[in-house]
């Protein structure tokens, strides 16, 4: 037995309309349509997974700066390279929301890792070689991110 919203008068089930002010009845409550599913920032979650991969990248490369100086002045300068080109031209523009640079310095960085990773093999620092290689594996990863 269904009570108008509006007048609060009894109406016969079924009724559409209030039968005393002509007020639509709502019929049997039907359910909603399910709200639509808010649009989740995904990009901005994406980023924040490029972001972490491009700290691990930094800190990879923070720790080989230590081996480095075992091969030489270049060596503790390339790393030193390597992780300066990451913070501020992969992290810092990632930040600041600036993707188009920061996939730029991303690529550099992955770049300087695999060249860095040859330089270490041919000095015979296969560690340090190792340690590029998953530090431009790790921007590789951030760069899919960011895609
Ligand atoms: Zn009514």
């Amino acid at each position: 037995m269904p009570y108008c919203p509006s007048c609060g008068a009894k109406n016969k089930d079924g009724a559409r309309f209030c039968e005393a002010c002509g007020a639509p009845l709502a019929v049997a409550a039907a359910p909603s349509p399910p709200a639509a599913p808010a649009q989740t920032p995904a990009a901005a979650g994406s980023f924040g997974s490029a972001k972490n991969l491009i700290t691990v990248a930094a800190c990879i490369y923070a720790f080989t700066v230590p081996l480095a100086a075992f091969a030489g002045p270049i060596g503790f300068l390339t790393a030193l390279i390597a992780i300066t080109v990451v913070l501020l031209l992969a992290y810092e523009p990632l930040r600041k929301g600036n993707v188009a640079s920061a996939k730029t310095g991303v690529l550099i960085g992955a770049g300087l890792a695999v060249l860095y990773t040859l330089i270490d093999f041919v000095m015979g620092s296969p560690i340090a070689a190792v340690l590029n290689l998953i530090a431009g594996g790790a921007l590789v990863a951030a760069y899919m991110q960011l895609k």
